[in-house]
């Protein structure tokens, strides 16, 4: 049962006369604590401040200044841990695409609201409402600072996972993807979400991509000396890409491991990728020259994604996880994981599927000839010394179930 004075509303719209009448539903529906915002920036004080803290915020997505999305942007970086429920003029398909824009950061959304809004349809989506799950350590993340990061490197805390990357067709592994982690000595493994900016605004970057790169290449060397010969990916960080002498840190770190590059990945940020133009353009081709893979991730999320794809030559494009989990039930998820596919195809690209947590996705990657995919489903990321017994486990059941 729904306690409707846990409930602490902010409702967030540009039309004066929609704040006006969500207020009187919600009133008249017995929600007493809500506050009323006509811009983006304004809200962003609300939360912020010491006074409401809202736990629900009704947004809606077309404002002008600030709009709905890039709101949502803001929420996550000050860690917002309550709900959403979205409200557009727009089409059913737009709503379902914001929609899943803001459930990929993990903002929890009740659901969304054509106008004008009916007072029974807002209702029902209220009641899905539950109270924010208080993660320990509550509400803020820590927040390291670039002095921490650079001790836990200097103490060889930074440690490297490994997430398979599996051939659909046959299930054999094709090869690896490494995911730094921080064996952190208070709070335990901290993933990468949290130090990698961090790296990236106090200059460790290229020492911390050295780092995780030197310790791939050792380990894909140990692999193959046990027979299994794997392709290597690295996230690469469009920070790493802003200075010359990236190409000669990575073809000699290369070489000195005697893996060859057409068996290095680097993978690539697309969101990231956009903001510069000529540096990165021309430590790419080198790379490429050099022999090395160049994979463009998350690929979807940015915003000049077709333009990228013109410019750099890329091997391999990785689907973002938002449009492949759930696309065999999901219309537009759907569409966005065809198109993605068929434009690789077009191009001559690879194509890695990420976020295959289960059977329904896999069997999609498996209709459409996918080439790889890479989730949960197959495994989730490991330490090093867990992985020869994994491909074990993945043989027996590959033979059996898939
Ligand atoms: P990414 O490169 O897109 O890596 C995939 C992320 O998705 C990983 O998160 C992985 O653990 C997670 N993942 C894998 N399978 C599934 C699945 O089935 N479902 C879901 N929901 N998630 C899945 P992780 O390890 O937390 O890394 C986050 C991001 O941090 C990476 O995203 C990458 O952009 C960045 N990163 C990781 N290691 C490095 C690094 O050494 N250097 C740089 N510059 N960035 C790194
Ligand atoms: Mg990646
Ligand atoms: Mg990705």
């Amino acid at each position: 049962m729904l306690q409707k004075s846990a409930v602490r509303i902010l409702a967030l719209d540009d039309e004066p006369f929609m704040l006006k009448l969500l207020s009187h539903m919600l009133a008249s529906m017995g929600f007493n604590s809500v506050t009323l915002c006509d811009n983006g920036l304004t809200a962003l004080d609300q939360i912020k401040g010491p006074g409401i803290h809202p736990n629900l915020i009704l947004l809606d997505l077309n404002m002008p200044g600030m709009d709905g999305i890039e709101f949502v942007r803001h929420l996550v970086e000050i860690n917002y841990t309550g709900s959403l429920i979205l409200i557009s003029g727009e089409d059913e398909r737009m709503l379902q695409t914001a929609e899943k824009l803001v459930q990929a950061h993990k903002i929890q959304v009740l659901g969304h609201l054509h106008k004008p809004v009916k007072p029974d349809v807002l209702l029902e989506l209220m009641e899905r409402w539950t109270p924010p799950i208080q993660v320990n350590p509550p509400i803020v993340k820590k927040v390291y600072t670039g002095d921490e990061l650079r001790v836990a490197m200097d103490s060889a805390q930074l440690v490297n996972y490994y997430q398979p990357k599996v051939s659909v067709a046959s299930g054999e592994v094709l090869g690896i993807e490494t995911l730094v982690r921080w064996q952190h000595p208070e709070d335990g493994l901290v993933l990468p979400d949290l130090f990698i900016s961090v790296a990236e605004t106090s200059g460790l970057i290229n020492d911390l991509t050295r780092m995780v790169l030197t310790q791939a290449l050792n380990q894909a060397k140990e692999w193959q000396q046990a027979g299994l010969i794997l392709r290597v990916a690295v996230n690469i960080s469009m920070d790493n890409l802003a200075s010359l002498d990236f190409v000669d840190f990575v073809s000699d770190l290369t070489t000195i491991s005697g893996v060859p590059p057409q068996r290095v990945v680097l993978e690539v940020t697309e969101s990231r990728l956009m903001k510069d133009t000529r540096a990165p353009l021309e430590i790419l081709t080198r790379l490429r020259l050099k022999r090395f893979r160049l994979s463009i991730d998350d690929f979807g999320t940015g915003h000049s994604s077709l333009a990228q794809l013109r410019d750099i030559p890329f091997d391999e494009l990785k689907i973002d996880q938002g449009f492949v989990h759930h696309a065999s039930s999901n219309e537009t998820l759907r569409a966005m994981y065809e198109t993605s596919l068929s434009l690789a195809r077009q191009l001559g690209m690879e194509v890695v599927a990420e976020g295959v947590e289960d059977r329904s996705d896999w069997d999609l990657l498996k209709a459409t000839g996918c080439d790889l995919a890479q989730g949960f489903f197959i495994s989730e990321p490991m330490p090093a010394e867990d992985f020869l017994g994994w491909v074990e486990r993945w043989k027996e059941r590959v033979s059996h179930e898939l």
